[in-house]
C-alpha cells in the first residue's frame, strides 16, 4: 500500500468512527491520529473563528494556530487576533505573510485582487499556507456545512495531499455557533456588529444581506467562493478528489519553490 493509499484509508476509517462525534471528540481524535506536535489549527480570526479556537483551547492551549496575514486584512482583524489569543490563553499563534519577493514581482501596485483574484489569493494565501503546513501532518479547519456553496457536502475528515484535514464543526448549525458564543461569553469580531457575517481581506469583503448565506459578501460579483486554501470537495471515496488534492499539493510546492528562487 502506498503512503497515499494509507492516508486515504485513514480518512475513510476516521469518517466512519466519527460519524456521530461532536466537535470536541473530533479534535481529540485528530490529536490522536497525528503525531504529537504535528497538528495545527488554521484560523482566519474571522467572524466565527472564536468557536473552534475555544474548543481547541479547552483541549490544548498550546496547539499551534496558523494565521495568514495577507497584507490586506482589516486592522480590526489583527486587533481581534490579539484579543482572542489573550482571552483564550492560546500560547502558540503563528502569523505567516506572503513572500516580499513574490509581492514585488506579481503585485507591485497592490491591485492584483482586481485583475486576477485567484492569483492574488495564490500568492497571499495558498502559498504561505502551503509553506506553513510543511511543519504539520494534520490540520483543523473551521468550515461548516451551513455556510453554503461547496461546503454543504463537507466531510468531517479529508485528505489534503499527504496530510489529514479535520473539520470539527462540519455538522454544527448556525444556532449551535450562536449558543457557543453566548455560553462561553466569547468576544465578537468588531466588524460583525457593522454587518459583516464573514470577514476576509478588505477589497474582497462586503456586507451580506439578511437571508443571504453567511459568505455571500465575499468576492461579491465574482464566481469565486473560496480562496483556494481548501481543495474543491469531491466524493471522499472517489479517485477524482484525491487526484485533485495531489495536483494542488504539487502545484503549491512548485509555486513555493519558484518564489524562493
Ligand atoms: S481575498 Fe482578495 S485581497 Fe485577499 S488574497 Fe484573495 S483576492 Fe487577494
Amino acid at each position: 500500500m502506498t503512503e497515499e493509499d494509507a492516508i486515504q484509508s485513514s480518512v475513510w476509517a476516521l469518517n466512519r468512527a466519527l460519524d456521530s462525534a461532536g466537535p470536541s471528540e473530533v479534535i481529540i481524535e485528530a490529536a490522536r491520529a497525528v503525531p504529537e506536535g504535528r497538528l495545527a489549527v488554521v484560523s482566519s480570526f474571522g467572524a466565527e473563528s472564536a468557536v473552534l479556537l475555544k474548543l481547541v483551547a479547552d483541549i490544548d492551549r498550546s496547539m499551534p494556530v496558523v494565521f495568514l496575514d495577507t497584507g490586506w486584512l482589516f486592522e480590526e482583524t489583527i486587533d481581534y487576533r490579539d484579543a482572542l489569543t489573550s482571552f483564550l490563553g492560546l500560547t502558540d499563534v503563528r502569523s505567516f505573510s506572503p513572500s516580499p519577493n513574490s509581492l514585488a514581482k506579481r503585485d507591485p501596485q497592490r491591485d492584483l485582487w482586481s485583475r486576477d483574484a485567484d492569483a492574488c489569493c495564490g500568492i497571499r494565501k495558498v502559498t504561505p499556507l502551503a509553506d506553513a503546513l510543511t511543519a504539520f501532518d494534520g490540520w483543523l479547519s473551521g468550515r461548516k456545512r451551513y455556510q453554503g456553496g461547496d461546503r454543504v457536502r463537507l466531510p468531517v475528515v479529508e485528505r489534503d495531499g499527504r496530510r489529514l484535514k479535520f473539520n470539527p464543526l462540519a455538522r454544527t448549525t448556525q444556532a449551535d455557533v450562536e449558543h457557543m458564543f453566548e455560553e462561553a461569553n466569547l468576544p465578537r469580531h468588531p466588524l460583525q456588529s457593522k454587518g459583516f457575517s464573514s470577514v476576509g481581506c478588505i477589497p474582497c469583503t462586503s456586507h451580506a444581506a439578511t437571508g443571504d448565506d453567511p459568505r455571500a459578501g465575499r468576492w461579491r460579483g465574482l464566481a469565486k467562493t473560496e480562496c483556494g486554501i481548501h481543495a474543491p470537495l469531491a466524493t471522499q471515496r472517489g479517485n477524482e478528489s484525491t487526484r485533485g488534492v495531489d495536483q494542488r499539493d504539487r502545484h503549491d510546492r512548485r509555486n513555493a519553490e519558484a518564489q524562493q528562487t
